[in-house]
């Protein structure tokens, strides 16, 4: 069972056969440990916008960046120990005169496969003659030290099994209870859309002779919602990866 909401990019997925320690192992590693790049230094060369260079450089750090995980490692873990190199950095520059407003896509980025995920996010609006010039330097980072870094939102429900019934007279006296989104074109309640639009709780216990809602303890729904840098199944993948090399690890420092 995959989804994939094409508006926000959410998908989710079943994982079955397991417990809740595993599931939730799997949804810290990918918001905690999956890298991604975000801009961590900023020099500015001019700035006559009414915005502070703090404030400009909080937003500009809070843009999501699309991540080529391949090609960048962790400063920590770099040849060049954290010192800032090709392999673990990257320039950015922005250079922007008013009047209009600057967005996200006037940030130039060195390796073209590094850049803004949304190209329409407002960064400042300048006046005539107000400037805005700068240098960026984007690192790969940990969700765990910022949240910038973060690549989405991820969330399981253990897998509810919903029975639902249409008995006429229960649903006039009912329906009123109930949140629309869980009607179908007919007025009838449907389970598939009970579970798409997130409302398992809204229905559970209202009426059992309509919607009677139990849950299995081993198998969970999976959610994630990028933020743009990486694609769920690049977050997936990698925090497989990262999990096994912390068991690995402690496993090594248990010998
Ligand atoms: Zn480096």
């Amino acid at each position: 069972m995959l989804k994939k909401d094409k508006k926000t990019g959410r998908v989710s997925f079943l994982i079955k056969n397991t417990n809740p320690a595993f599931v939730n192992s799997l949804r810290r590693t990918i918001i905690d440990t999956v890298p991604t790049m975000a801009i961590e230094d900023i020099e500015f060369r001019k700035n006559s916008s009414v915005l502070y260079d703090e404030i400009v450089a909080h937003r500009l750090g809070l843009v999501p960046l699309k991540t080529d995980l391949k090609a960048y490692t962790l400063p920590a873990k770099c040849k060049c120990e954290g010192e800032g190199c090709a392999r673990c950095t990257l320039k950015l520059t922005l250079k922007a005169k008013g009047p209009g407003t600057v967005y996200s896509a006037d940030l130039k980025s060195k390796d073209p496969k590094i850049k803004p995920a949304y190209p329409k996010m407002p960064i400042a609006k300048l006046l005539k003659g107000q400037e805005l010039e700068l240098e960026a330097t984007a690192v790969l980072g940990e969700g765990k030290d910022h949240v910038k870094f973060s690549p989405g939102l991820v969330w399981f429900n253990k897998e509810p099994k919903i029975k639902t019934s249409n008995k006429q007279e229960l649903l006039e006296k009912h329906k009123e209870k109930y949140p629309a989104e869980v009607f179908d074109k007919d007025g009838k309640i449907n389970a598939d859309l009970i579970i798409d639009n997130n409302l398992v709780d809204a229905c559970d216990g209202v009426c059992d002779d309509l919607i009677q809602i139990e849950y299995n303890d081993k198998n969970f729904i999976f959610f994630i919602e990028p933020w743009g840098q990486l694609t769920p199944a690049e977050m997936v993948s990698n925090a497989a990866v990262l999990f096994n090399e912390s068991l690995e690890e402690f496993e090594k420092k248990l010998k």
